[in-house]
């Protein structure tokens, strides 16, 4: 089982509720792949798989274990898309890419299903829809202009009136909201573990406690150095997302890792149960803090929002978690608290994710913003196709040099200013 080391927010219901973890043991000496990729996350692990069942070598080196970063700690939302909408999303890289970018980013939630099923994931996978409730008239127009971008590309979105909205959440906290049936949700522990499974069992070598310390250009390609070992390699993909360090410097300003923080409930009677999300849909809704909510398979209640970065304000924003779930939904007044957790997201200043070119031979895929259990897992895709030869003109995300944050070491001053001041805004926008 996955080690709680999140200290001081080390309970989580993903690791207590985790299958077994498959064998990775650490590098030891030297070792040859086609491929190395740093970080086993969902980008890591879904390039590993790509690769592999391209038939190309691929060696993934991990600090901890499968899942241990984002991927093992999320909400378990699949949530297609990217924050920004499709018109804009083609506004700003042009008709060419930038329509790849919405079909990408608009069928990674089929891709993550498609996988489970292809695989045999056993992480309660299921496409059940994701609900985008909306607090305020402005966020309504923002939401129904999401909906029209999509249906003129033929996805299956639409509007929720504010009576469904409340069928469908078992609260009338909302004036309206829309449904993405592409979305679902799932236990993202254990898909993490099932992609590093499926991905094992195709023919990739993965190696746990194993941080890439070094990177050292050779003739022919590039060595990573572990603790113990040494990995050689023709081209190497880093998938560190939120857990970036300064194996390349520049990567680590280019994102900005901010702490999300969720807690879960004891599971809850059956009469409850049916009362709060009875279709099995996850939500998260459409404040610029969001809060993102969901059942899991034995009827837990799990709530997610914003965290901080000391352990103080981080302990008090897990009961202010408790707190709007029990405002939300006042059946749970009174039920047992069991689990309280979090982890780092990767924001990017430009709220899209990145495909960097980091040197020749050396590409970086990470920052979704907190939207990555479907776009991490169609990036890994992309990451792959690069690695196997396709260039880079056709794949299907644009490639970037990376541009590091002006005044990076501002970032923690910055995140608290920003939060801050949207903490007023939802305040002002909508009374719950
Ligand atoms: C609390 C929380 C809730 C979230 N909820 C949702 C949600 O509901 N829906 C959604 O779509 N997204 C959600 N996200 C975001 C989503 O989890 C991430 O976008 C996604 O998991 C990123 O995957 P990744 O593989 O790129 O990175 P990660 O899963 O963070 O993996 C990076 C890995 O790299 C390893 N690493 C770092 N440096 C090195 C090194 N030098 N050598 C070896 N290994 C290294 C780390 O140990 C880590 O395991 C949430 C995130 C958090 C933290």
């Amino acid at each position: 089982m996955i080690v709680n080391e999140i200290a001081p927010i080390a309970n989580s219901l993903w690791s207590a509720t985790a299958n077994a973890t498959p064998p990775c043991p650490p590098l030891r000496g030297e070792e040859e792949t086609d491929v190395a990729i740093v970080g086993a996350g969902f980008t890591g692990l879904s390039a590993a798989l790509h690769l592999a069942e391209a038939g190309v070598a691929a060696t993934v080196l991990e600090a901890e274990t499968p899942g241990w970063g984002a991927s093992g700690r999320n909400g378990g939302q699949v949530n297609p898309g990217l924050k920004e909408d499709p018109d804009a999303i083609e506004a700003r890289f042009g008709p060419d890419i930038g329509a790849r970018m919405v079909t990408l980013a608009g069928g990674a939630g089929d891709l993550v299903f498609s996988l489970i099923r292809r695989h045999g994931i056993d992480c309660a996978g299921v496409q059940a829809g994701w609900i985008q409730p909306v607090h305020d008239a402005a966020a309504l127009r923002v939401v129904q202009a999401r909906v029209d971008q999509w249906a003129r590309r033929g996805a299956p979105l639409r509007m929720l009136s504010r009576q469904e909205t409340a069928e469908m959440l078992g609260t009338d906290a909302y004036i309206g909201g829309m449904i993405d049936p592409r979305g679902g949700n799932l236990h993202p522990l254990n898909y993490a573990l099932g992609l590093a499974e499926a991905a094992l069992a195709a023919g990739a070598v993965l190696h746990g406690q194993s941080r890439a310390l070094r990177l050292e250009r050779t003739g022919a390609g590039f060595v990573l150095h572990t603790a113990e070992g040494r990995l050689r390699a023709r081209r190497v993909l880093l998938c560190t997302n939120g857990y970036t360090d300064d194996l390349m410097p520049p990567l680590r300003r280019t994102v900005v890792p901010v702490r999300s923080v969720q807690v879960a409930t004891a599971p809850l009677s059956d009469n409850m149960r049916r009362s709060i999300l009875p279709g099995g849909h996850s939500a998260s809704d459409s404040r610029r803090l969001l809060l993102y909510f969901r059942l899991d398979p034995e009827g837990r209640f799990v709530m997610g929002g914003r965290g901080a970065y000391d352990a103080r304000g981080t302990l008090r924003q897990m009961q202010a978690l408790r707190e709007v779930s029990e405002e939300l939904y006042p059946q749970l007044n009174g039920v047992e608290w069991s689990y309280a957790w979090g982890g780092y997201v990767a924001m990017t200043a430009d709220h899209y994710p990145h495909l960097h070119r980091m040197a020749p031979g050396v590409m970086a895929g990470l920052g979704y913003n907190g939207r990555g259990v479907a776009m991490a897992t169609a990036m890994g895709k992309v990451l792959a196709d690069w690695a196997r030869g396709v260039p880079e003109e056709a794949l299907d995300f644009p490639v970037t040099e990376p541009r590091p944050i002006p005044l990076h070491f501002l970032r923690k001053p910055a995140v608290r200013a920003t939060v801050a001041w949207y903490r007023l805004r939802d305040r002002l926008a909508a009374p719950r």
